[in-house]
């Protein structure tokens, strides 16, 4: 343990620094690649962390950061505004699902689901109706903050944790063939709750699990034929990651909550937003102080991360992102065609610009120390991808190249003759 002390004091986050007690140090990143200090380069397919969305360090965005760096770092946004979070919402609004009126801006995507949360509770709370329950999916996340770990599956990752976590009800993952399992479940559930928490197409950590737009459209009409608030985490899926600009667009549906994050800046500084329709805002908008919001966080929309994301917005607007992502798309679907027919894995699947398929193993015990060692592995390749335990997920930034992605799949084939 005491050794410890002499490395850096620094504590990184999902790492365990007994066993991995050096961390390679990044200095720099271009489109889809990182350079370390000692000279690597490391080709990211995982979008850092899914947040990359045109590629690292996009030159419209990085300008627009420099630039209102030097004019406006920071005010207080209780009370007062300024150009870059007023310009951004406009823009926001414009491009996402027909409906939504309101955007109340926040710093991760842990934080704009907690905001969401509140948004529902305050909004029966001011109508003076008795609605609290939550309804989560099983193996869903949506952040690592107590309220979010609540909603999200409950594992090893929280358990220590667990006395501090509220209770949601659950419905089970739409599992091909079980969806109306599914759905009776959510009609039983979402009866007098307050609101339904979902990511849609996806649930991205819990392991890349993928579902139909038509599910997703099931459980928004649940939710209208009940009154309960439909809040759709777009945290990872939004800004293009499904195919679509937002997953929601796939099923028709406008969620009455609407978290984003990650990509939301183009991956560039922590910035979030939690959109909502008309009558959340209308519920807590009165001439008594009691009906406010009441959520501040002392970043809420810095004018920085604002300008970033709004040159984020001018990128999708003004130049073809929607096309390139069509390519991956493709790209991706043509890579897996291999893996399909490779009985070392399977679930190989894909949903828009992510692919993921499962590696199978002999010894189930192997699970837990899988993932890391294949993190490794493929770092040693010059690859940046972080599999979920046996689960092997491609997320790239959408600047990827035909030839980069051969790469990042070469590599898979390398790991499963090793691991397989
Ligand atoms: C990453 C993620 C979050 C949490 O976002 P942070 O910015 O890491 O707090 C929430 N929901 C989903 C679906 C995510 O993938």
């Amino acid at each position: 343990m005491s050794e410890a002390v002499n490395i850096s004091p620094v504590w990184h986050p999902f790492t365990q620094h007994g066993l991995t007690p050096h961390s390679p140090v990044v200095v720099r990143g271009q489109g889809a690649w990182l350079e370390l200090e000692n000279g690597d380069r490391l080709l990211d397919a995982i979008s850092s962390w899914w947040v990359i969305t045109h590629g690292h360090c996009h030159p419209r965005i990085v300008a627009a950061m420099q630039e209102q760096a030097a004019r406006l770092d920071q005010v207080i946004f209780a009370g007062f505004t300024h150009p870059p979070a007023e310009e951004l919402a406009r823009k926001l609004l414009s491009i996402v699902p027909h409906g939504l009126s309101h955007v109340f801006y926040s710093d991760s995507g842990s934080t704009a689901v907690e905001v969401g949360l509140k948004m529902a509770l305050g909004y029966w709370k001011n109508r003076g109706i008795n609605r609290t329950r939550i309804v989560a999916m099983h193996h869903a996340y949506h952040g690592d903050t107590v309220g979010t770990m609540s909603a999200g599956a409950r594992g090893v990752f929280n358990d220590a944790y667990a006395p501090l976590l509220f209770d949601v009800a659950r419905i089970p993952f739409p599992e091909a063939g079980q969806e109306r399992r599914t759905l009776d479940m959510l009609d039983h559930h979402a009866k007098g709750a307050a609101a339904l928490l979902i990511e849609p197409l996806i649930c991205g950590s819990g392991g890349m699990k993928i579902y139909g737009p038509d599910v997703l459209k099931g459980m928004a009409d649940i939710c209208a034929r009940h009154g309960t608030l439909l809040i759709a985490d777009e945290v990872m899926t939004g800004f293009g990651r499904t195919g679509t600009l937002f997953a929601c667009e796939q099923a028709g549906v406008t969620p009455d909550i609407m978290p984003l994050a990650k990509g939301l800046t183009g991956g560039s500084i922590p910035l979030a937003a939690t959109l909502c329709k008309p009558d959340i805002f209308a519920a807590h908008y009165s001439p008594h102080r009691i009906h406010t919001f009441f959520h501040s966080s002392s970043f809420t929309a810095n004018p920085i991360a604002c300008a970033a994301a709004s040159a984020n917005l001018d990128v999708w607007l003004g130049e073809p992102v929607l096309e390139q992502v069509n390519g991956l798309c493709a790209m991706q679907e043509a890579n897996l065609e291999a893996f399909r027919a490779d009985p070392r894995f399977e679930n190989v699947r894909r949903m828009g610009t992510i692919t993921a398929m499962d590696l199978k193993v002999e010894d189930p015990g192997y699970l837990a120390t899988l993932g890391p060692e294949l993190t490794a592995f493929f770092h040693a390749q010059g690859i940046l991808l972080r599999p979920l335990g046996n689960t092997i997920y491609v997320m790239p930034p959408y600047c990827i190249s035909a030839g980069e992605l051969a790469m990042v799949y070469a590599a898979i084939k390398e790991a499963a003759a090793q691991f397989g």
